[in-house]
């Protein structure tokens, strides 16, 4: 572990409030720790703080920190050839691309290699145009796609806003978000059927011969671990085909053994027509993302060009990073720890939702989960309202989790609880008694 004096941290942070901005945030009240160091599931500060990294980061480190399988590839594809253009065959590119075909759903022909989600979503948009002739895209309201201009334009929450007036023809539909659900349903089916019939509608009226694609994240993730209700997937699958619409799913936080499966979709059967992802690929040691491509699809751009580029496609560390990342996966078994681990984070999570009144709402699969904080359990009024929390309530509760050494983040009333995949039950039990304590003092807020 490596520990720094006061004085070091203090100019680091000094150049960084001088020189960097930081994402989403206002500038001026910021206060970054000086991270000196990180290992498995733990990060520590210039004091040598230890803390428990509870979200992975931004859910992207599923393998934990410092795996030295991933970061020798790094090296090693350094010294070999750090970079070649996107236009030349390369081992790494061909072998990374080769394997995620072989844990894709088995409709799936070739891979894209993008930089990250954002992109990796843009390219999704063109891909589904050019295939379809069509114009129009869908996507819901309670989405994170990414912050470039057109992901961000296909994103629903509030982060959308800066982007517009949004591009024409990208479209909003509600999800099938239960808890929050103005109807009492008896079951997830019905509670399908009224979301799907809603969407079909929608369709209809937007013209169902001008739309591309229908973006979904197929767990939603920063808007809420929004798990979909019994056989909403597979009504979307369905709608899409009746209309001839492409099925895109944004895996960029759900894929690579997040949910417990290699990607999300698994979990329901369905093979969607293009898939994007970025993060778990490589744990973010190096940036890349990517399309993965339905075979016919690709084939389509056999004889049309396919009018995507991006100078770092495919780049030989990113992908070098990718192949020694889906071994580790392999070899450490973290597809089935990600599975068994959220059985007991699930516990943990659902004795919270006894326990304390300020708990409305706990959502889990995998090692993907978030608590929905509430003033009131019956009302389900949020702890803050929707786009508005002025008073910072939200930032405050994740800065007591961080002084208690467990890092996460939140989003609207909710904190996201998404620990590396290589965490085990002691790890877990003693991280969530951290967030047992902070919430008796969220209790304590609304009384
Ligand atoms: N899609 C989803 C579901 C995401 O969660 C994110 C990032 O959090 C993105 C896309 C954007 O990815 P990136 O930040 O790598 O551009």
């Amino acid at each position: 572990m490596v520990i720094k004096s006061d004085s070091y941290a203090r100019d680091i942070k000094e150049k960084d409030k001088k020189n960097n901005l930081h994402s989403w945030s206002a500038q001026g009240k910021l206060d970054p720790k000086v991270i000196t160091g990180a290992e498995g599931i733990y990060f520590w500060d210039h004091t040598g703080k230890k803390y428990f990294d509870m979200s992975s980061q931004l859910v992207n480190v599923n393998i934990g920190h410092g795996n030295k399988k991933v970061i020798n590839a790094i090296k090693e594809q350094a010294d070999k050839l750090p970079f070649i253009g996107p236009s030349h065959a390369v081992d790494v590119r061909s072998e990374l691309a080769s394997r995620l075909l072989k844990i894709a759903p088995d409709n799936m022909g070739k891979v894209f290699f993008t930089t990250g989600g954002s992109d990796a979503n843009e390219n999704a948009i063109k891909i589904a145009k050019m295939f379809t002739g069509r114009n129009k895209v869908f996507s819901r309201y309670r989405s994170y796609h990414g912050a470039t201009y057109g992901s961000a334009n296909l994103t629903g929450e509030p982060r959308r806003f800066v982007s517009e007036p949004g591009i024409a023809g990208f479209v909003k539909f509600f999800d099938p978000y239960i808890y929050r659900s103005h109807f009492e349903f008896k079951s997830e089916k019905e509670a399908s059927r009224y979301y799907l019939a809603q969407l079909r509608e929608q369709i209809i009226y937007e013209g169902r011969e001008s739309i591309a694609a229908i973006f979904l994240e197929t767990v939603t993730g920063s808007n809420g671990i929004i798990i979909p209700p019994d056989g909403y997937l597979q009504g979307v699958r369905e709608i899409c085909d009746e209309f001839g619409i492409l099925m895109v799913c944004d895996e960029v936080m759900a894929g690579f053994g997040r949910t417990g499966e290699w990607f999300a979709c698994n979990h329901w059967g369905v093979s969607p027509d293009l898939i994007t992802f970025a993060k778990g690929i490589n744990c973010g040691y190096i940036p890349l993302g990517g399309v993965l491509v339905r075979k016919d699809i690709a084939e389509f751009f056999d004889h049309n060009t396919l009018m995507c580029g991006l100078t770092y496609s495919g780049h030989p560390i990113g992908c070098a990073a990718g192949i020694a990342t889906l071994e580790v996966y392999e070899e450490e078994g973290l597809i089935e720890n990600s599975k068994a681990m959220g059985k007991v984070l699930g516990e943990e999570l659902e004795k919270l939702k006894t326990k304390h009144p300020s708990v409305g709402d706990v959502r889990y699969i995998g090692l993907f989960s978030a608590i929905e904080l509430v003033k009131d359990k019956a009302t389900k009024e949020p702890l803050v309202p929707y786009g508005q929390d002025t008073e910072k309530v939200m930032a405050g509760i994740i800065g007591n989790l961080r002084e208690n050494c467990f890092s996460t983040y939140s989003h609207e009333n909710i904190i996201i609880v998404a620990p590396p995949l290589t965490i085990n039950k002691e790890e877990i039990k003693e991280a969530m008694a951290i967030m047992d304590k902070v919430i008796y003092e969220v209790d304590d807020m609304i009384k």
